[in-house]
């Protein structure tokens, strides 16, 4: 099969488009013929590198992915050869603790597609059954690549761990990427007032434009926990949606009594200080998750398909031009999903 893939690490030079074997499909899994790959700023980290990352190379990057189903794996009975799927790209074990209780992006020995399992960026991949959602016969795969691991974190995050409700006002620092863009439409579907912080007035139009209620340039407002203050009424908001991690500071003080800040990761860095008496003194908790559970998964696909949560695409790529991909997502010059066409 043909794949785009690194031997080591380093920038989007490293990144070939060349022959691979395709994977043979195991007992209880599904060989899939991807049409489409979506990407995610983890590749970029995944193929950077890290310490202490070790990886079977060459590395194949990429959570999301669809595309149909090329062969079936013995015991496989849910799915026919054809049926047109999307990607669950968070591995459970299927057997520990966590994973009986439903909690499986807990699991012990949890995995992501494409981060320590070689994914999406290549014409094959075989994975359990079980991590497949059958898509409609008219579904476009790109949209559903797109959708799957954003909403799929987006919810678990705002709705399973935050449990943001209707009339609340949830303030989201950042307007560009993947997992902010369906934080927004998230918030929009369980019927949140809607602050978005943005770093420049045309990403600010377009999460209007996904049902953002109240924007903020932080461009000409540097902290800009004073402006969400000053459009609660001087309350602060009920949630944060932060997944810069940097600019926890301010997003501690735009907070309420009593406040969440949910976050899913951390684009801005890992580490920075923040002021400890906010938390105790305003009683707030910080909500930290990665991923999302089966069941999850399969509620929020099924809201895609219904059309409540609309995917945005913003640039699509051939496979051969991951590297280019790659470096308009890592420049942050996206609003919503880039695809590769596989
Ligand atoms: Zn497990």
């Amino acid at each position: 099969m043909k794949a785009t893939l690194f031997y080591e690490h380093g920038g989007p030079e490293v990144l070939a488009y060349t022959d691979f074997p395709t994977p043979e499909p195991k007992a209880g899994e599904v060989l899939v013929r991807l049409r489409a790959a979506a990407l995610n700023r983890m590749d970029v980290m995944v193929r950077n590198g890290w310490p202490g990352l070790k990886l079977e190379l060459p590395h194949i990057n990429g959570a999301d992915g669809a595309g149909e189903i090329a062969a079936l794996g013995d015991h496989v009975t849910e799915f026919k050869i054809g049926d047109r799927v999307t990607i669950n790209a968070n591995l459970g074990c299927g057997k520990c603790e966590f994973c009986s209780n439903a909690q499986d992006n807990m699991c012990r020995e949890w995995h992501l597609l494409g981060e320590t399992v070689r994914g999406t960026y290549a014409e094959y991949v075989s994975l359990p059954a079980h991590q497949l959602y059958k898509l409609p016969a008219d579904f476009d795969l790109h949209a559903a690549a797109a959708a799957s691991l954003v909403y799929l974190t987006a919810w678990h995050s705002m709705v399973r761990r935050g449990a943001l409700n209707a009339g609340e006002t949830v303030t989201i620092v950042g307007a560009g990427g993947g997992v902010n863009s369906a934080s927004i439409q998230v918030a929009k579907y369980v019927g949140a007032r809607i602050i978005v912080i943005g770093s420049n007035s045309q990403k600010l139009r377009e999460a209007e434009s996904l049902g953002a209620d109240i924007l903020i340039d932080r461009s000409r407002q540097e902290d800009w926990s004073k402006a969400v203050f000053t459009a609660t009424g001087k309350r602060g908001a009920d949630a944060v949606v932060d997944n810069v991690g940097t600019t926890f500071p301010l997003s501690l003080r735009a907070l309420r009594k009593g406040g969440r800040l949910l976050t899913v990761g951390n684009s801005g860095g890992p580490r920075f200080e923040i002021d400890n008496r906010y938390i105790f003194a305003k009683h707030l908790s910080v909500i930290g998750s990665t991923m999302g559970t089966l069941a999850d998964f399969k509620e929020v696909m099924d809201l895609v398909i219904a059309g409540k949560l609309k995917p945005v695409i913003d640039r699509t790529f051939s496979l051969k031009e991951a590297a280019a991909a790659q470096e308009r997502l890592w420049r942050g010059e996206n609003f919503g999903k880039i695809t590769l066409d596989i």
